[in-house]
């Protein structure tokens, strides 16, 4: 067999590269196959090393709010190189960056900019640690905060488990600390509150389940959660690394309207380079260094490459009043069709969306938490998967990922994104099924 150039790639990079990827979800494991090497993307478009063409819902999982190769975006990064990549010091545009999130977040009243979601995170829990002088967090189960090793603790059954190492090299110590939660299930955070009151310093969660699919909060949950935080002075942490900025123009506290103490952000607030941010009451981000006690840095950090391709994004977002409407009035056009498609066809599948990210579960149960989502039938929706990429769609490969659209994705690519998925779910669901 001939391979294909991103097959002949994929061969190489796999005796140069851990599975041959930087970031595991990227070797196409969950759906098996090759993922296409891809080089270039224009809007809401992709292109591999083979010349195939695709319609983009992964958008480099989430930053890609404006399409690829935005014009503003990459301008303002082109400008930015040819006076230094880098200095190591302060710059304006940092200033400007951070201001910017302040006035688009008002629960930010002060900002730390970094690399990473997951440096963000990290730092998040260090300082709310700090601030609180306690030790333990409660995370939730699918919930996903980056790589530090406190958050890679795998779903533990029953009540008040004590969080179990889920990658080798988290050290039991490391896992000790961080006790699970069900998402949308109160009750559960509660006893668990009320068990380690004096000892939890921080809640942290994703405020729209992202990584285990699209899950909404349910009605009630995060002011609960909120409620909680108050009564027993836990430091509320929102990761916003995929909300922020996609779900509504404040992220998911403005559209839910819970004011958590400190937000995550990261993705949509670097436009595709490297940035994350860690950010909240001033009361508690005094306690950074060099203002404060609480110890983090980073080489890179507020690189002007990233600040400025960060700031016009942030930028159009706050001078586009009608941003939001139109990827509302997109998604809402999208959700009907899919919904269109579904019954066309007899299929019970369980569609989720939240402004601009979405997920279609393989399911025809509803899906709250970890427990539901896992229950999706993941050989089906490899099929499913496969068949949208030959029709040159490109989605997540996972069921357990969000899919995300932008501002670039208009008429023509909603109506060949339906007639593709007519067909594709036809052939996932026939043939020795
Ligand atoms: C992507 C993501 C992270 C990790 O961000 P990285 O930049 O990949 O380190 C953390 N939290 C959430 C909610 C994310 O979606």
């Amino acid at each position: 067999m001939r391979l294909t150039r991103s097959q002949a790639l994929f061969e190489t990079a796999c005796k140069v590269i851990p599975g041959g990827v930087n970031s595991p979800v990227r070797a196409f494991r969950s759906v098996g196959g090759t993922p296409p090497f891809l080089v270039r993307g224009e809007g809401a478009y992709l292109e591999d090393v083979d010349g195939n063409r695709y319609i983009d819902y992964v958008g480099s999982w989430g930053p890609m709010l404006f399409g690829h190769a935005d014009p503003d975006v990459v301008q303002a990064v082109q400008e930015a190189a040819t006076r230094s990549l880098s200095f190591g010091a302060p710059t304006e545009i940092e200033v400007r960056l951070a201001e910017l999130i302040c006035a688009l977040v008002p629960s930010i009243e002060m900002v730390r900019l970094v690399n990473s979601g997951t440096e963000a995170t990290m730092s998040a829990v260090r300082l709310a640690r700090a601030y609180t002088g306690r030790s333990k967090i409660i995370k939730f189960e699918g919930h996903y905060h980056g790589h530090a090793d406190f958050f890679l603790i795998a779903a533990g059954s029953g009540a008040l488990t004590l969080g179990q190492p889920n990658s080798p090299g988290v050290t039991p110590a490391a896992a000790q600390d961080t006790l699970l939660a069900r998402f949308n299930d109160l009750a559960h955070v509660t006893q668990l509150v009320e068990a380690y009151a004096d000892e939890i310093a921080a809640i942290i969660l994703e405020p729209v389940a992202g990584n285990m699919g699209c899950v909404p909060p349910e009605p009630g949950f995060l002011e609960g959660v909120r409620a909680l935080c108050d009564r027993y002075g836990i430091v509320l942490i929102f990761d916003e690394v995929m909300t922020g900025f996609r779900v509504a123009r404040g992220g998911a506290q403005e559209r839910y309207g819970v004011r958590p103490d400190l937000t995550t952000l990261g993705k949509i607030i670097g436009g595709g380079l490297p940035v994350g941010a860690y950010g909240g009451r001033r009361e508690i981000m005094e306690w950074v260094a060099p203002q404060g006690p609480v110890y983090q840095a980073g080489t890179l950090s507020g690189n002007p490459l990233a600040m400025h391709a960060g700031y016009a994004v942030l930028r159009k977002i706050a001078d586009t009043p009608d941003l939001y409407d139109r990827l509302e009035a997109f998604g809402a056009a999208l959700e009907e069709g899919v919904r269109a498609n579904l019954k066309a066809l007899g299929l019970e599948l369980y569609f989720t969306r939240v402004g601009a990210m979405a997920t279609l579960f393989f399911t025809g149960e509803r899906v709250v938490d970890y427990e539901t989502a896992r229950r999706c039938d993941t050989q089906r929706f490899a099929r499913y998967f496969h068949a949208m990429l030959e029709e040159g769609i490109y989605l997540p490969p996972s069921q357990f990922e969000a899919f995300f659209f932008s501002t670039a994705h208009g008429e023509r690519e909603l109506e060949r994104t339906l007639s593709a998925q007519r067909r594709a779910l036809m052939r996932a669901f026939s043939d020795g099924a």
